[in-house]
């Protein structure tokens, strides 16, 4: 057959659910149907200060009207602001000195945090640096990063791999201790696993990672790039377990559901690898990027939103544990406002309670086709996350 498929002039590589947004602000949106839906997705994380939140939105119309782009070929005056109210919102989570690298996309982070760490080891001697990673990541669509996916509907037909990965368990410290050898450099995972459902590890298994990456002199990466900026109550989700990683991977709602921000924070002695020609972005660290990027650390820094996502996390998770109790779902894990829920498979399939979902207006995903996501934007009204979850008992009970 010649001419486009079913999807037109778009690639197949979706499959939206049946909603057309239009229009957002704060917790909803709406569609080209003119009806409002109640947005518990919250773009995987992305949209953490909800939609076109007005801090964030004056700031990036402010920038609009100043600079947006230089490039790094020329200095501007938001950059080093950015990485100071940065390093302080986040350095006394992570262990030493912090500097930060600008970036775009989360992927875009974690390459530049394994290059950084490769680098890291090549300086001590180590050729064939190797990163101990967990199974069932998720870290980036790169073809570096789906090299050690374990997904095989993100890895299979993407080869040859990019070599220099070893993959264990996740929350299971003895075989982390077991893949490190000389030639390991760095451990890195989520702190809690977003794509695979919320995967909460052992309480013990972060500080144990920790200790174990002292020992071994590995450096402990966290992507914080879906946990991170007060999506499970603590300004990173290492702060749970009073974790200190030697550099986080920060994304997602570091952009301000605006425009794409990622970047690596910490030690600036790994950091310092970097040198002028080695590494580098078109866009990363961009004027209008860190105006965004630098209210969005502004919301985060007296801690309220935080504290607020604390709150109503306990709140929702209080309204999720009834969910099994009454057994309407098979499992439910999180932290934070943050959480994966399991439906049982022969009532139905996550799709369906997603589509379900949407016929009473509200959005969200499901993720490996029996889980359900929630991830409410943080300044959710307490009254709309009530309501989203009666909805979601009401479907469930519905099935
Ligand atoms: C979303 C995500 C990424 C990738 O971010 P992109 O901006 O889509 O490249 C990496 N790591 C984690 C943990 C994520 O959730």
């Amino acid at each position: 057959m010649t001419g486009v498929g079913a999807h037109g002039r778009l690639a197949n590589n979706y499959d939206p659910l049946p909603v057309t947004v239009v229009t957002a602000e704060g917790a909803w949106v709406t569609g080209d149907d003119g009806h409002r839906y109640l947005d518990l997705l919250a773009g995987y994380s992305a949209l953490n200060f909800g939609h076109r939140h007005p801090q964030l939105v004056a700031a990036a119309q402010d920038q609009l009207g100043r600079v947006t782009l230089t490039s790094r070929a020329f200095r501007h005056d938001l950059l080093d602001p950015f990485a100071s109210a940065l390093c302080a919102l986040v350095g006394p989570s992570l262990r030493g000195e912090p500097m930060m690298l600008p970036m775009n996309t989360g992927a875009e982070a974690v390459e530049t945090a394994i290059k950084a760490v490769r680098k890291w080891g090549h300086r001590r001697g180590i050729t064939e640096p190797t990163v101990v990673v967990a199974q069932d990541n998720f870290h980036g669509r790169t073809t570096t990063l789906v090299s050690f996916s374990t997904d095989e509907e993100a890895r299979a037909g993407y080869g040859p791999y990019t070599p220099g990965f070893r993959v264990v368990p996740f929350g299971d410290v003895e075989a982390v201790a077991a893949a490190i050898d000389e030639t390991t450099v760095a451990v890195l995972m989520e702190p809690v696993q977003g794509e695979a459902g919320v995967v909460v590890p052992p309480p013990g298994f972060w500080p144990a990672l920790r200790a174990l990456c002292d020992d071994a002199d590995v450096l402990l990466v966290a992507d914080e790039i879906q946990s991170g900026l007060g999506r499970t109550g603590t300004t990173l989700a290492c702060d749970l377990w009073g974790v200190q990683p030697d550099l986080v991977t920060l994304g997602k709602a570091l952009g301000g559901g605006i425009v794409p921000v990622s970047a690596v924070v910490g030690r600036s002695d790994v950091l310092d690898v970097f040198t002028p020609g080695t590494h580098g972005s078109t866009f990363g660290g961009n004027p209008l990027a860190c105006a965004v990027g630098l209210a969005v650390v502004e919301l985060l820094a007296d801690g309220s939103v935080v504290e607020e996502a604390r709150r109503l996390g306990e709140r929702m998770q209080t309204r999720l544990d009834d969910l099994v109790a009454d057994e309407l779902v098979v499992d439910v894990r999180g932290a934070g406002l943050w959480a994966g829920i399991d439906v049982d498979e022969t009532r139905g399939s996550g799709r369906d309670v997603c589509l379900a979902l949407l016929e009473r207006g509200v959005l969200a995903k499901d993720t490996h086709g029996s889980t359900l996501r929630l991830a409410p934007p943080l300044t959710i009204a307490e009254r709309d996350l009530d309501d989203g979850l009666e909805h979601l008992a009401d479907v469930l009970s519905a099935l």
